[in-house]
């Protein structure tokens, strides 16, 4: 029995990386995880195999961009499993590049996937934390806010705003309702450096996760000490990075 046996957890990202090394871990240690992510084929065979292992998962195709998406996420916890405990807010694009090169799609993408996902997802899991009197908010943000270096301002800023947003969050939930939780990432071997357009900014990416990136489930860890705590312990923000990382 660990303090996240039994807990209920949806988590939008969990399509691959990070994400699906949290809901894998979680699963493990005996949260029911509802998965959310556009590409359902993986999603489906990510809940097979965590329920072949005795866990329990569902999936349930989720574009953050579209707020019904989310309700829908947050409304297959309920329907599939009594309620929500935690909503993993993962999904993340960076189509990082110079701020110079103008890619005002890319900014605009980022904008919306990275920020306005996530209150989606604040809009459609609060109602239902304020309805159970608990619950926990756990975003994905990144070290590139911390430090930032060239080609990751738009990038940084996405995950700076979901860190103001989420301190925001908490000054207004002394209530004792709401806990949230900012996990910042340095460098991690994932799929991300996909979703970058410049081919030399994306090789540059590909070759730092490659050559020092740590791999998601020492992130899914991070996030597994914040979800395990009890509910009147709020772990604020977790820093998480290689250890050779500048
Ligand atoms: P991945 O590319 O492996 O995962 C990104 C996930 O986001 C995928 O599951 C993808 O699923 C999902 N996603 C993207 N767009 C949408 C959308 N519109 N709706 C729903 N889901 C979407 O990369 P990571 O695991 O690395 O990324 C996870 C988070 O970690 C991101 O927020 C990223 O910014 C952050 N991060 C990553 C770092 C790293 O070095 N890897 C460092 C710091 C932070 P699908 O395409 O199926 O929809």
């Amino acid at each position: 029995m660990t303090a996240i046996d039994g807990k209920v957890v949806a988590i939008t990202g969990a399509s691959s990386g990070i994400g699906e090394a949290t809901a894998r871990l979680l699963a493990e240690r005996g949260a029911a995880v509802v998965l959310g992510a556009r590409r359902t084929q993986r999603l489906d065979e990510l809940a097979q195999d965590i329920r072949e292992r005795g866990g329990r998962a569902i999936g349930c195709a989720t574009d953050v961009l579209r707020r019904q998406d989310l309700e829908r996420l947050v409304g297959a916890a309920v329907a599939e499993f009594g309620r929500l405990d935690v909503l993993v807010g993962n999904a993340g694009i960076a189509k990082i590049g110079p701020v110079a090169d103008l890619d005002v799609d890319g900014w605009s993408a980022m904008i919306d996937v990275n920020l306005r996902g996530v209150l989606n997802g604040i809009a459609a899991a609060l109602p239902v934390f304020r309805r159970q009197g608990h619950g926990h908010l756990v975003t994905t943000v990144s070290t590139a806010g911390l430090t930032i270096t060239p080609t990751m301002a738009i990038y940084a800023a996405t995950k700076n705003a979901v860190r103001t947003l989420l301190e925001g969050l908490r000054q207004e939930s002394t209530d004792g309702v709401l806990r949230t939780t900012a996990v910042s990432p340095g460098f991690v071997r994932t799929e991300l450096a996909g979703s970058i357009d410049d081919a030399q900014v994306r090789e540059q990416i590909v070759r730092n996760m490659g050559e020092i990136g740590i791999a998601p489930e020492a992130v899914a860890r991070a996030i597994a000490f914040a979800v395990e705590q009890p509910h009147d312990v709020e772990i604020g923000d977790i820093t998480i990075r290689p250890t050779i990382q500048s």
